[in-house]
């Protein structure tokens, strides 16, 4: 597998830390609101890239995390009048919806800031004695940043060119009138509360952290030290990543992460997608019009580094290319269901060795940096493999090997590519091929305990001259 690695400007050759496993974290929302298409975009390019590594044997850890305090969520619960941590249970049960619709698998673990704060503040501590951050008169808690010898490692950046990106913050600080910061590249680490606001206890002050500390220490919990990957929008290469790494490096005294993946934006008239533009559309939003089956599609048509546009246009044209996809499934289906006899042909052998050519060039392309994009290109290609082959007549055994196929490649791009319905239908076609064998083999006991599996599904069987029969009840 070959990875960009924003770290070193270049493509690498992946190298996990253990053999066979991947440790990967993921910057996942900030829950106070639904999550935009753009907040999706990751969420599915890091999903497939878990789905990949999986599908080539790797076992993976993901954690991916819930920012759940945040001034944002904060104004939120305010406007609402309720806690802020109603407004975040809501949104990340929200998001989780959305996640299951656009087949983004859980993470191995989603942990949540406000449900971390003891580490954050034992990272914190352990900083200020290895004198990388220190309190400010008012209780706030600083990263000395020109102390980290690597800062700005990660985006490329000179420390002496960096202070307009940190600007920003300096200028809420200010307003805040908190101004005895040493250094204005200085980051929060810890803040002091402020009326209304949901605090904690520390050693400093009564307050909450800063956002870029329960990245550090949610990856170092969950991961590990060394981690082999951290990925995110490109966005959060500066500051927020390049904040992670001096904490992280500063902290633990070892490299954060190995490899730095980030995905570029989803843009809509070619400018980024975002809550403070206004120009956003929400999953939700898109569910009314599609499947987000087909906003998963459309978001893998372009490889993950690529800018993405979002238009009607580009939408429908997922949607078709999709459809192409699904009725080559159902068709291999159906001619599975009819044809005559299940036995391959030597013909259609020597076919099948050769269908195996295209997951040789589906594995090849998706192993350059995760190109999705002509992974679905190699995807159309058995399909139209598929569609000739079979278009005057195939055996069931033939339909049936192309099919899985099919759905073995959909299903590491994590497309759903098979109706509820054709599932089920597939589920307990397989349980009635169970129970048969089992008859053969005399295990009466778990033919009947088959039988009865599937009358709790509502499924009634009946044996018949020409085989088992099944109908709905
Ligand atoms: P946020 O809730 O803004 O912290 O964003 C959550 C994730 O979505 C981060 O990884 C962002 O980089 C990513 N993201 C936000 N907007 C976009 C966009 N328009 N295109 C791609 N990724 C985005
Ligand atoms: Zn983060």
């Amino acid at each position: 597998m070959k990875i960009y690695n924003t770290l070193t400007r270049r493509t690498e050759e992946f190298v996990p830390i253990t053999p066979g496993k991947v440790t990967m974290y993921v910057c996942g929302p900030t829950v106070y609101n639904l999550i935009h298409i753009g907040n999706a975009r990751p969420m599915i390019v890091f999903d497939t890239f878990r789905r990949y590594m999986t599908y080539r044997g790797y076992e993976v850890n993901y954690v991916s995390n819930f920012t759940d305090v945040d001034d944002k969520i904060i104004k939120a619960a305010n406007e609402e009048g309720v806690e802020a941590s109603e407004i975040s249970e809501r949104y990340i049960a929200e998001c989780r919806k959305d996640m299951e619709g656009l087949n983004v698998l859980p993470a191995t673990t989603h942990p949540q800031a406000t449900k971390e704060i003891p580490e954050m503040i034992d990272m914190i501590r352990t900083l200020e004695e290895k004198g990388y951050a220190y309190r400010a008169a008012d209780g706030t808690v600083y990263y000395r940043t020109r102390k980290f010898t690597g800062y700005g490692k990660l985006s490329g950046k000179n420390i002496d060119d960096l202070e307009s990106g940190h600007r920003s913050e300096g200028h809420a600080l200010k307003v805040a009138g908190t101004e005895d910061r040493e250094d204005d590249l200085d980051f929060v680490l810890w803040k002091p509360k402020k009326e209304g606001e949901p605090y904690w206890e520390s050693p400093w002050c009564e307050g909450r952290p800063g956002w870029h500390i329960e990245c550090s220490c949610m990856s170092k919990k969950y991961l590990g030290d060394t981690i082999d990957i951290h990925a995110g929008g490109e966005d959060l290469i500066f500051p927020h990543h390049e904040n992670e790494i001096a904490q992280s490096e500063a902290a633990n005294g070892v490299p954060f992460a190995h490899y730095w993946m980030h995905n570029g934006f989803l843009n809509i008239n070619n400018q980024k997608m975002s809550k403070s533009l206004g120009n956003f559309f929400t999953v939700r939003d898109i569910a009314q019009h599609y499947d987000l089956q087909v906003l998963r599609f459309f978001m893998l048509s372009a490889q993950y580094r690529s800018p993405l546009n979002f238009s009607d246009q580009l939408m429908e044209s997922a949607k078709a290319g999709l459809d192409r996809i699904k009725n080559a499934v159902s068709n291999l289906k159906d001619i599975e269901k009819n044809a005559g006899g299940s036995a391959l042909s030597e013909e259609e052998k020597a076919s099948l060795e050769k269908a195996q050519e295209y997951k040789e060039r589906f594995n090849e392309v998706m192993d350059d940096d995760l190109n999705t994009a002509d992974g679905i290109s190699v995807i159309f290609d058995l399909v139209k493999y598929a569609n000739t082959t079979t278009q005057d007549g195939a055996s069931a055994g033939y339909a049936a090997a192309l099919k899985n196929l099919i759905l073995e490649l959909g299903e590491v791009m994590g497309l759903i590519l098979e109706t509820k319905e054709e599932t089920l239908d597939s589920e307990i076609e397989a349980l009635i091929e169970e129970r048969q064998q089992a008859r053969k083999d005399k295990n009466f006991a778990r033919a009947d305990e088959i039988r009865d599996e599937l009358l709790a599904k509502g499924i009634q069987l009946k044996d018949t001259r020409e085989g088992v029969k099944w109908s709905r009840i």
